[in-house]
């Protein structure tokens, strides 16, 4: 007890110290352990760019381990060697993590500019200029009759629309309907040209690639092809836009990886279209994700729209859950229509009749004159 009556030496730092300047002590060091972690970062992020620049893993195990084993070697007590392995391993881990962010941020789908102001344009349709894009048509292309009956009843709706159909369908039964495949891709492109609208069909490998841009305004990645690298490169170099669907089994993320590979290949026109995932739920055909709306559009500058058809596999409630993306931040909606979707070769029991379409939009609110959202 010192003489003015408080525990301790108030000049010593040992434990004759007081409490009060013992916290102040450990506040000092918080303070330069702080600054040399955050120095450590900064030269953890320079070597981050030099590995970078030189094509190098950022990633290096045997590294760590030779630093572990530098300041176990050498150091005092009382942490033992197991707390200092600790300690180093955390600071490892959020030094991997930092620069995982900061290579995310230099990704393409990150640029600001990714996008004109007017919007990813697929001939004379702006998709992601404010006004919500309908991605609209059968699931397959069938014969000319039909092609010709759903094209005259959707060039009738006013807003900015995009006949969609397969040509070549990426079907899960190897028995079932496959698509017309290049007799398809002209009946779609003859049709569209009839009744002024511009298409879009997916293309299901490479060697299709240029057959199928040759027929179409825009070239859709299915679901089945997210992952297809070779597919993804090759639309870099193919001039038109891309819309890149999300795979069942893939997160976020991996959607926007897989838009990277087309960007970086040279193509920046690429949209993203959110078509529900699996998940355990059997009473929709995949679970619609809405949240992924909002989280690719924190991420990106690219439109993002949502299918419904494929998302939910039903047509009841098609209304709340188009209401729903919208209201999320959707660029568009994908829905299958078909004019007899009871005689439809695919999909059937998801298209909408030509009537269905006209309640869909009204209730939307999007029959009347196109306007921003
Ligand atoms: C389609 O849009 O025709 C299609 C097959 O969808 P997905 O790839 O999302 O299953
Ligand atoms: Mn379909």
């Amino acid at each position: 007890m010192g003489d003015d009556g408080h525990p301790g030496n108030p000049a010593a730092d040992g434990p004759d110290a007081t409490l009060e300047e013992l916290r102040v002590r450990i506040d000092g060091l918080n303070a330069e352990i702080l600054a040399l972690l955050q120095a450590r970062a900064q030269v953890v992020l320079d070597i981050g760019l030099f590995k970078q620049g030189h094509g190098l893993d950022p990633y290096d195990p045997r590294r760590e381990e030779e630093e572990l084993h530098t300041v176990i070697d050498t150091m005092g007590g009382p942490f033992a060697p197991a707390d200092v392995r600790e300690i180093f391993r955390s600071i490892f881990r959020a030094s991997l993590d930092l620069m995982d962010r900061r290579k995310r941020q230099t990704l393409h789908v990150r640029r600001p500019d990714l996008v004109p102001a007017g919007g990813i344009c697929v001939g004379h349709v702006a998709i992601g200029a404010g006004v919500p894009v309908l991605f609209a048509g059968p699931c397959s292309i069938e014969t000319p009759e039909q092609m010709e009956r759903i094209a005259a009843h959707l060039a009738r709706y006013p807003g900015p629309k995009i006949l969609r159909a397969g040509a070549y369908k990426p079907r899960t039964n190897p028995y079932a309907f496959q698509g017309l495949r290049e007799e398809g891709l002209t009946i779609l492109r003859d049709t569209a040209r009839r009744f002024g609208l511009v298409t879009v069909t997916e293309v299901l490998d490479v060697s299709t690639l240029d057959v199928v841009a040759a027929h179409t305004d825009m070239l859709q990645v299915g679901a089945r092809n997210m992952y297809n690298t070779e597919l993804l490169k090759a639309l870099g170099g193919i001039g038109k836009p891309v819309l890149l669907k999300r795979g069942f089994m893939a997160t976020v993320e991996e959607l926007l990886m897989s838009a990277e590979y087309i960007l970086a290949h040279g193509n920046d026109a690429v949209v993203l279209c959110e078509r529900g995932i699996r998940t355990f739920e059997p009473w929709t055909r995949n679970t619609l994700d809405v949240a992924s709306v909002p989280l690719l559009k924190g991420e990106t500058a690219l439109p993002v729209i949502v299918d419904l058809s494929h998302a939910l596999g039903r047509k009841d409630i098609m209304l709340p859950c188009g209401r729903a993306v919208l209201a999320a931040g959707a660029d568009g909606l994908m829905v299958e229509v078909h004019d007899h979707p009871d005689q439809a070769l695919s999909d059937g029991f998801q298209q909408l009749d030509l009537a269905g379409f006209d309640e869909l939009v009204a209730g939307l609110g999007l029959d009347g004159p196109a306007t921003a959202r």
